[in-house]
């Protein structure tokens, strides 16, 4: 280490004037600075090291002593900074720790060490030097990097977090608008993740993310971007590509890929998947476009029986002309039949009578087959087709409450209004007019409004329901929970019943918060003076639950799903008569 070409006496020398020249105190400061530190003169020539800078470096004190400062720089910057202590030594200046970003020192064994430097300017001697106080930064720069990369990264898999994605995302948007090329982003769901989740547990699931992250990233190219963006969404970004066929054509790959079982010790796992494909600039000119439509893709490419990715604009020409033509098959229904009423039997907790029925639509159309009220009244309330349907089931229920009537069956039955129908000015007089024409006693007919269509229009709320209210009808808020609002503001509505929304009610008796939530509204119902419907039970275990939460009626499959009159009036006997023997 040490220069052969400096004679040991000026070394010895150089550190007896150390020695002689800091004094005692000084010396113990310097001995003891957790930082290292370097004096060098005006030629860059080392004057001075304390120990700290030998530990850091690597050298004895005859290595550095009297030589060059070039030794401690890494050789890119040598010629550089021969200039810099040139205009340094100019016109000296102190500088703090934190203002250069960057810096490295290199060590004895030519390795480099991150560091930052403050500079102190002094006298030695009769001559100008600057002392550098240099801090090791590898911990904190180890550290930074560390907290970078969970910022932007998946912990689970590796792969780029949705923060990161999206960023990207924005730069490839860029990056077609400066150079006019396409570039396509693939949204990937896994088919089976949730069973696999639910029957092997969660470190199975996890294991198989893994693998399936691995396998993606195998696929694509190393300047395409694979993330995951939350429990089995995977999100890949093609920043260039030839063609929107081109994208496409990778999802296959992927979807490839994907087809061999997972191996997870013992067992062997498919998770197949579906991907929806959206390229810019074809599909979208903005970011939460591109993703929103590859997220639609991705939905058409669930629906459309999977193993097929799909491209946004096939989905959403699929789903218009899916809707256009849902819309008319149910227009024809409206005309010519096809539509019924079924009733869902809601029971008393107490002692499993039936005391109401929640009417349900039922369409079968015969080249749809059985249509759920989930896909058509979306497509009825947005094309407005929901105000004649809506006229259809109110008269319906009221025709059945007559005939149900003459038979000696005194149900009351809850019939749901869809928020357009709700909004209709005519509408309390629309059901007095029925009221009075089949002669039915209100108390028979609930009609059901969700909590969120009640919070819309607060005021118009409030006056519908009071002329609805002071008519006798009863007036039941539907998928409770579900909504945002104001218990003080619900408890001024004229209210009977709260319907307890079944994705609470489905978790119960398992899950804590749920029961804690669903025993809290029964008590709070109570003492707003309301009535209530649990949604949804299934199981006798919720039944259980239930029971010990005073919660007096449900309605659910485990009772009985939604019947034909004739079987609901079967039902309703037969539940009459069991609770006739139980007295
Ligand atoms: P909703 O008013 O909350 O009706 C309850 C839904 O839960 C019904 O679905 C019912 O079949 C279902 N359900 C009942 N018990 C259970 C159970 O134990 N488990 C599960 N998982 N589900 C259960 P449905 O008949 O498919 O109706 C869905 C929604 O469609 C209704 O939700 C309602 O919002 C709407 N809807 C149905 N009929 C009409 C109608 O005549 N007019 C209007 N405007 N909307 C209707
Ligand atoms: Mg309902
Ligand atoms: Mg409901």
């Amino acid at each position: 280490m040490h220069d052969p070409g400096i004679p040991a006496w000026v070394i010895e020398q150089a550190e007896d004037a150390l020695a002689q020249e800091l004094g005692p105190l000084a010396r113990t400061v310097f001995d003891a600075a957790p930082d290292g530190i370097l004096v060098v003169d005006r030629g860059g020539v080392i004057l001075g090291v304390n120990p700290q800078l030998l530990h850091l470096t690597g050298y004895d004190e005859a290595g550095l002593l009297g030589r060059p400062l070039d030794v401690l720089l890494p050789p890119s910057v040598r010629s550089r900074h021969a200039q810099w202590v040139r205009q340094h030594f100019a016109q000296p200046r102190e500088r703090p720790m934190g203002r250069v970003d960057g810096l490295a020192m290199c060590r004895a064994d030519g390795t480099l060490v991150p560091v930052d430097i403050a500079l102190g300017q002094g006298f030695w001697r009769g001559q100008a030097c600057t002392v550098a106080f240099i801090r090791d930064v590898s911990a904190a720069r180890r550290l930074a990097e560390r907290l970078r990369h969970l910022a932007e990264h998946d912990v689970l898999t590796g792969l780029a977090n949705r923060a990161q994605f999206l960023e990207r995302l924005r730069d490839a948007l860029d990056g077609t608008r400066r150079h006019g090329h396409t570039a396509a982003l693939l949204l990937l769901d896994l088919d089976n993740f949730k069973e696999v989740n639910d029957t092997f547990g969660h470190p199975v699931g996890d294991r198989v993310l893994q693998h399936v992250a691995e396998r993606l990233r195998e696929a694509v190219r190393s300047d395409d971007l694979v993330a995951r963006l939350g429990g089995d969404e995977f999100a890949i970004l093609l920043p260039r590509v030839e063609s929107p066929a081109d994208a496409l054509r990778v999802a296959d790959k992927l979807l490839i890929a994907l087809g061999p079982p997972v191996q997870v010790e013992a067992l062997r796992l498919s998770v197949g998947g579906s991907i929806g494909v959206a390229c810019c600039p074809q599909d979208a000119h903005d970011a939460d476009t591109w993703m929103r439509n590859a997220d639609l893709a991705l939905y058409a490419a669930k629906s459309g029986g999977r193993q097929q990715p799909s491209r946004y604009e096939t989905a959403l020409s699929h789903a218009m002309s899916e809707r256009a033509r849902l819309h008319e098959r149910l227009r024809q229904a409206l005309r010519h039949g096809g539509l019924t009423l079924h009733y869902q039997p809601q029971i008393s907790v107490r002692d499993g009578s039936v005391v109401g029925a929640e009417a349900l639509l039922r369409w079968t159309d015969a080249e749809l087959g059985a249509v759920p009220p989930a896909h058509f009244i979306p497509v009825a309330e947005a094309t407005g087709l929901i105000l004649p349907l809506g006229d259809w089931v109110l008269r319906e229920a009221c025709r059945q409450l007559r005939a149900w009537a003459d038979q000696g069956v005194q149900l009351r039955v809850g019939v749901n209004l869809s928020p357009l129908q709700f909004r209709q000015p005519a509408l309390a007089a629309q059901v007095r007019d029925l009221l009075q024409q089949y002669g039915l006693a209100p108390e028979l007919l609930e009609l059901e409004v969700t909590q969120s269509q009640a919070m819309v229009d607060l005021e118009q709320a409030r006056r519908t329901l009071t002329a609805l209210a002071d008519l006798g009808v009863g007036i039941a808020l539907d998928d409770f929970g579900t909504g945002h609002s104001s218990l003080a503001v619900l408890k001024q509505l004229p209210v009977q019943r709260i319907k307890i929304d079944r994705t609470f009610v489905r978790q119960i008796p398992g899950d804590p918060t749920d029961s804690l939530l669903v025993r809290g509204v029964v008590a709070l119902a109570r003492s707003f003076g309301w009535d209530v419907v649990a949604e949804g039970v299934e199981h006798s275990a919720q039944l259980e639950f239930l029971r010990r939460s005073r919660c007096p009626v449900y309605q659910g499959w485990l009772f009985a799903p939604a019947l034909s009159p004739e079987e609901l009036v079967s039902r309703w006997a037969a539940a009459r008569g069991c609770h006739s023997t139980q007295r």
